[in-house]
């Protein structure tokens, strides 16, 4: 039986830190400086204008660098605060960030952002926060479904960030945690984020009143420590999410991407088998579990090649089966057989290992 590697943490500490003409207008603006100087940066560059430069270097390795040791704090775009729906996972978008500092070969984020994987992080939290109330009571996911409903109106804040890993310098994430915990929305409401990294300690003092169901994205060992570099070890992040789930959050597993690499029965077992012992004995547990399969696209595929030349990652279409998306777009999944063997493991294993879990779905 395959097990997990030791847990070891870290925090992410930017490089370099930009702050734009208007985000400097915000008061968090002034509280991510601080929490960024208090962290050991001494780059911390004060703009002109709200033109964000400076991050190309050389060649595509170097502008890569750049970037991803960059925080630029700025003003959320104008098209940000219409939120989005964000099927299968929650009625609403709600960003507080944009990009993420590690460095996963497979990230989803490739081929939705574009530009250097610069991290931008939104100084008008409190507008954003403040523009969550006209969506109370309004969505496709779980506010207009019978198996869902009691969740609320929910918002998912990692979309296009890593929430938690860039929190000890942003401090937004435990801001909309207490921000939702507290508010009268005139309506059930849900704060949804998943993480791949493990310094929950901010979180666990929180005023969340159960309303912010946090999961952690983890995967076989093999797959997380070949591919999800920058990132904390599975074994520390289901520590955790146990810390969580015993200062009464709802919590979860994002169980992302899904490969069937060589062993992956045996990878997947061992990590369920570590949730299930993390989790055991927490009073009135309240766990969901959602599982998506690896895929990528065609751009998705040109950045990731790009950013990893060396990679071992499988992404070779025609291995895959289509799926077209909305105006013809296309993603790369597995083959209908793959996909059968691995989602009939799963079913079964996540009820032998996990009785307690809620699956949300399956993709
Ligand atoms: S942690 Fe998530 S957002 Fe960050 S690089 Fe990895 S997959 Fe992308």
């Amino acid at each position: 039986m395959a097990s997990l590697q030791q847990a070891r943490t870290r925090l992410w500490t930017p490089k370099h830190v930009l702050i734009t003409r208007s985000a400097a207008e915000h008061s968090h603006a002034a509280e991510i400086v601080a929490r960024c100087e208090a962290a050991g940066v001494t780059d911390i560059d004060f703009l002109r204008s709200d033109r964000i430069t400076g991050l190309r270097g050389d060649d595509e390795r170097a502008t890569y660098a750049r970037a991803k040791s960059t925080l630029a704090v700025v003003v959320s775009p104008p098209s940000k605060r219409k939120l989005q729906p964000i099927p299968p996972s929650a009625d609403w978008r709600l960003d507080l960030a944009e990009g993420c500092p590690a460095h996963c070969q497979y990230c989803y984020l490739a081929g939705s952002l574009s530009g250097p994987p610069v991290t931008r992080v939104y100084a008008d939290l409190h507008d954003i926060l403040a523009g969550m109330d006209d969506y109370v009571g309004r969505g496709g996911v779980t506010s207009s479904t019978t198996e869902r409903a009691h969740e609320g109106t929910t918002f998912e804040a990692s979309c296009y960030t890593d929430p938690l890993g860039i929190e000890h310098v942003t401090g937004s994430l435990a801001a909309a945690v207490a921000h939702v915990g507290t508010h009268d929305f005139g309506g059930r409401v849900q704060l949804r984020a998943t993480t791949k990294f493990a310094a929950v300690e901010p979180l666990l003092v929180l005023p969340h009143g159960g309303r912010t169901r946090i999961r952690v994205s983890v995967n076989a060992d093999g797959v997380a420590a070949r591919f999800e570099g920058g990132t904390d070890p599975v074994a520390a992040r289901l520590t955790g999410l146990g810390r969580l789930a015993r200062a009464g959050y709802p919590v979860g597993l994002t169980i992302a991407p899904i490969m069937p690499v060589e062993g992956w029965q045996d990878g997947y077992g061992a990590m369920l088998d570590a949730a299930a012992a993390e989790l055991d004995g927490v009073p009135g547990l309240d766990l969901t579990v959602e599982c998506i399969t690896h895929r990528f696209t065609p751009g998705s595929r040109d950045v990731l090649t790009a950013w990893y030349p060396r990679t071992k990652l499988e992404m070779d279409p025609e291995q895959r089966s289509r799926k077209f998306g909305k105006y013809g777009s296309v993603k790369y999944v597995y083959q209908r057989d793959d996909m059968h063997k691995l989602r009939t493991w799963f079913d079964t294993a996540l009820q032998e290992r996990l009785p307690r879990a809620r699956a949300l779905y399956w993709t």
